[in-house]
């Protein structure tokens, strides 16, 4: 039975004072026990509110992005260990905003996730087509590219930290989601990669969520689909309310 993930992906929303309030929030709409693995992947500057009122809590501290060196003259740029120091578990890796106004490839993405896992961070990867992929039926093997390359070196123990969240970059912030059944599909083609790669076992252990538009009124469709294990959530995870229906309707 795989577990089902549900991250908050807040983007640049919120200063500190305003992220603590927003967990306090999160904290009131959730039970003690729930279901679900929680997750808020904040800005930078929220880590040590995040990490500070989330204590004690179901509710674990993500980052939105980490460097492939350990340390160095990178300006602006922030290494695996500083996000494990602060209290970062996560990381998410390739969200399709830093493949498209930062440069990223599926080559850095790489090289990331390989620095964040070295440095005990734990992944979320993502993966996605774009619409002119999806209308050229070309979806399997953007998807497929990117999720190989993106696990390129990394070993099958290492697998167990590794989510990928499947997010059609179409759908991303647009208010268009998926269909259960695209989503789905998709999520099984990216399973069948991670089958290719490491064999049967480590796909069906691995936690692959939907991403794109997710909101109250369509998780649950979407969370019964039988690939899909959780959700990355950008806009609906700013709304406490909206966000904890979410991860109820797991
Ligand atoms: C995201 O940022 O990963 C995302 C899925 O955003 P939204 O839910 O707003 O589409």
């Amino acid at each position: 039975m795989r577990k089902t993930v549900i991250a908050g992906n807040w983007k640049m929303n919120k200063t500190a004072s305003e992220a603590a309030a927003l967990i306090e929030d999160i904290k009131k709409n959730l039970n003690a026990e729930e279901k679900a693995e929680v997750i808020v992947c904040v800005p930078f500057t929220d880590i040590a509110a995040a990490v500070e009122h989330t204590k004690g809590s179901v509710i674990k501290v993500g980052a939105q992005n980490v460097h492939f060196a350990p340390s160095g003259a990178f300006t602006g740029e922030i290494s695996a260990s500083m996000l494990v120091e602060a209290g970062v578990e996560y990381v998410i890796i390739g969200h399709s905003e830093r493949r498209q106004y930062f440069g990223e490839t599926d080559q850095t993405v790489n090289q990331r996730l390989t620095a964040a896992l070295a440095g005990g961070l734990k992944v979320i990867v993502c993966v996605g087509e774009s619409l002119d992929e999806r209308e050229d039926g070309v979806t399997s093997e953007i998807i497929v590219r990117q999720t190989k390359i993106a696990l390129k070196g990394v070993s099958a123990e290492d697998m167990k930290k590794i989510i990928i969240a499947y997010e059609p970059v179409w759908a991303i912030g647009t208010g268009k989601t998926a269909t259960s059944e695209q989503a789905d599909e998709a999520c099984g083609t990216i399973r069948a990669a991670v089958a290719s790669l490491y064999g049967s076992e480590i796909a069906e252990a691995t936690v692959i969520q939907y991403g794109g538009s997710m909101n109250a009124g369509n998780a649950k469709e979407l969370l019964a689909c039988e690939n899909i294990d959780g959700g990355l959530i950008g806009g609906a995870s700013l709304k406490a309310p909206d966000f904890a229906t979410i991860i109820h309707s797991c």
